[in-house]
């Protein structure tokens, strides 16, 4: 299977080419040429099978330059030992005919390590074949989740190393907590004077820097990123909403072939809920895609409207993760939509570069509202929906998850719940205790954030996941802190190198 380029028709690479090199010149995101099918009689075999093997076939259809014992290493590693509990991704049963999937049983609590623990494997791999045994350094700029996941994922892994930029004032003392404790031989994590956009810029500067290129290339090593929009954290999303519907299956909730289910995603950047759009026209029988997102709700104007419009308003909510006004992979959605018609796509993304807007054509619309449907709530409803779930349901619901579930309801009110729900859930509730607790127990919010954790334990009973209760003694390793122009020598300094 080749891959080509959402702005240019003409360009065709390999798997490993796309994953390797993250983005296409032109600017536009990898996708495969063709969305293989998943068949019915696939669909029994992977109810038989472990998460692992179901992943391996999924992948196998796209990765198609990687042989299945590759694949299966990869998985081996990504997932073996790596997901506290049974199950590396379960459903769990809330309420008639609503079922969670929870994707945060990884080590940093939060649904990124569902990709990004693969993605180091399969990114060794396709540096292996399509460059030439280079070191390779990953920078990443966070604003919290993604570089916590993405030290856990590249932790010596042979042939890498990862260095994160994180805003000083900018991450919760959880999150600081995670990255500035991360253990690895291969890691180096370092604060910035300033905000996620200078972390962001700064990161971008060095990438394009051609003479730090030089002198990387000198010592054998290549930059590369390990951001969202690289096919290689996408491929391994597809997996779970299979997975999901399998377990389904064996459970009896799904029992004839074809059965629908409706699924439901708390959305910022709009990978997870276009991987759930991937299974669907990859055979799996999804009936709605519903796109829930916060007060920054750009996207469900998009999908109720055909109109992208960024010009807006930028809220700071109680779900951070989705406080975007930019989703990056909704351009591969509407790539596919336009029948691969990437001069359309082309015109649109320059268009929202240039104004900040566009508007699709009216064949792209009517496929948008025949496959999706998309809702918003603010932070009060999204804390009201964690009390209700948790006081109603037993169930206790991150913040994201919380906006997913409000907007399944309004989803209900009027369309009904005749079908099961798979909604997902993308961290957990540990990881964002301090709202969490101010949904189900003000009294207990208090400026400590561990303090919180233990709060939370105390009130709901579900257990702290290890990885965020064993913060609390860590050793700090790493207390960088560097301005904006200074991140070139660290990164030097951080790779051992003396010019
Ligand atoms: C990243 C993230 C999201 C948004 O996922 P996208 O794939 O960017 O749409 C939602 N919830 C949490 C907790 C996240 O970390």
């Amino acid at each position: 299977m080749n891959y080509t380029s959402t702005r240019n028709h003409s360009v065709k690479v390999s798997a490993a080419h796309a994953i390797a090199t993250g983005i296409s010149p032109d600017g536009g995101l990898y996708v495969p040429e063709t969305i293989p099918a998943f068949t019915y009689e696939e669909l029994l075999a992977a109810a038989k099978a472990d998460y692992r093997e179901r992943a391996v076939s999924v992948l196998g259809k796209y990765l198609t330059d990687f042989t299945a014992d590759e694949l299966r290493e990869c998985v081996d590693g990504a997932y073996t030992g790596k997901f506290g509990g049974e199950e590396v991704a379960p459903v769990v049963d809330i309420a008639e005919n609503r079922f969670v999937l929870e994707l945060w049983h990884g080590p940093t609590c939060a649904f990124k390590d569902m990709a990004l623990q693969l993605l180091p494997h399969l990114l060794t791999r396709s540096v292996k074949k399509t460059c030439d045994g280079k070191e390779i350094v990953i920078l990443v700029a966070t604003s919290g989740d993604t570089g916590k996941a993405a030290l856990e994922g590249f932790r010596d892994v042979p042939g890498t190393r990862i260095i994160v930029f994180y805003p000083v004032e900018g991450v919760s003392a959880i999150q600081k907590k995670q990255m500035v404790t991360q253990e690895g031989e291969n890691v180096g994590v370092c604060a910035i004077r300033g905000n996620f956009d200078d972390a962001q810029t700064g990161v971008k500067r060095i990438f394009t820097d051609r003479e730090i290129a030089a002198v990387l290339e000198k010592h054998n090593m290549a930059f590369s990123s390990a951001n969202s929009i690289n096919w290689g954290r996408l491929a391994p999303q597809i997996v779970y909403y299979i997975s999901a519907y399998a377990d389904l299956m064996n459970r009896g909730v799904i029992k004839n072939k074809g059965d629908k289910i409706n699924v439901v995603v708390p959305t910022g950047n709009f990978g997870n809920i276009l991987a759930a759009y991937y299974a669907k026209k990859m055979g799996l029988p999804i009936g709605r895609l519903i796109c829930a997102s916060n007060a920054n709700n750009v996207l469900t104007d998009f999908i109720r409207t055909g109109v992208y419009d960024r010009n807006r308003q930028f809220y700071t909510t109680l779900s951070p993760s989705m406080d975007i006004l930019i989703s990056s992979n909704l351009e591969r959605l509407i790539y596919d939509l336009s029948g691969c018609d990437s001069e359309r796509v082309k015109g649109w993304m320059d268009s929202l570069s240039a104004t900040g807007r566009y508007e699709v054509d009216d064949d792209v619309k009517e496929k948008i509202s025949a496959l999706f449907w998309a809702g918003c709530c603010d932070d009060e409803a999204t804390q009201r929906t964690i009390s209700e779930i948790f006081e109603e349901r037993h169930y206790l619901a991150d913040t994201h998850t919380a906006v997913a579930l409000n907007v399944y309801e309004q989803y209900v009110k009027e369309f009904g719940s005749d079908v099961p729900a798979v909604i997902a859930s993308t961290a957990s509730p540990y990881k964002f205790a301090p709202a969490v607790l101010g949904a189900i127990a003000r009294d207990r919010v208090s400026d400590d954030e561990f303090e919180m954790l233990d709060g939370l334990h105390a009130v709901s009973g579900v257990e702290t996941p290890d990885p965020l209760a064993g913060l609390k003694g860590k050793a700090v390793r790493f207390d960088r802190v560097c301005d904006g122009s200074g991140m070139r020598e660290t990164v030097l300094d951080m790779l051992g190198i003396t010019e």
